[in-house]
């Protein structure tokens, strides 16, 4: 329907996401002393996780979550689920978790108790948007890219029915879009 935040704006503001989480993370100088993992939640946070992380000049690893909030054609959470990890062994690790988007505040609900459980000694949480709803400011987030209405949005790795997620900005859609995945 429109665009509402164009690639251009995205790149810098991933830029500037990037000197903050630089500015905040201290890398390993010796053995023994914590390491970071970098944790996308799929599928999602693909896209923003590849640009950001090139930002990024400090040692870290890459840990997998997968997890479905908005299974199929639905614009409306579900509740979030895991359905796949690929954390490695992030004992003694400062874990930075990344999202698309901040909506419910349900998946980084889900999430940040398992990566401690799996014995990461921090959680520091970045999203690339969060909703303008009561629940979405409730959480406590690190990082924040961009504050955007309470709609609908794909692109740049958010989706519709698993589409959408390779357009370079993000938008929103049109009712008729939606009603065709529904059809
Ligand atoms: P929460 O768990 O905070 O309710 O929602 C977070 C997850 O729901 C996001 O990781 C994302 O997968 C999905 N989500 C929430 N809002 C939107 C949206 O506007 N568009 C898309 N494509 N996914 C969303
Ligand atoms: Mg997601």
């Amino acid at each position: 329907d429109r665009i509402l935040i164009p690639q251009e704006k995205i790149a810098t503001r991933v830029r500037e996401l990037a000197r903050e989480i630089i500015a905040d993370h201290t890398p390993p100088k010796m053995a023994g002393e914590p390491e970071i993992t970098i944790v996308p939640v799929l599928t999602g946070a693909m896209i923003f996780c590849c640009d950001l992380i090139r930002q990024i000049p400090i040692q870290m690893r890459i840990g997998l979550l997968a997890v479905s909030s908005y299974p199929g054609a639905s614009i409306s959470t579900q509740g979030s689920q895991v359905l796949s990890q690929q954390l490695g062994d992030i004992r003694d690790h400062h874990v930075l978790l990344l999202d698309d988007i901040l909506d419910s505040g349900g998946t980084l609900r889900l999430i940040t108790p398992m990566l401690k459980q799996a014995g990461a000694i921090s959680v520091r949480c970045c999203v690339l948007l969060r909703k303008d709803r009561p629940q979405a400011k409730q959480m406590t987030v690190d990082y924040v890219g961009f504050e955007i209405p309470d709609e609908f949005v794909v692109g740049y790795g958010l989706d519709y029915n698993n589409y959408y997620r390779n357009l370079p900005d993000i938008v929103t859609l049109k009712p008729e879009a939606v009603e065709r995945m529904r059809g």
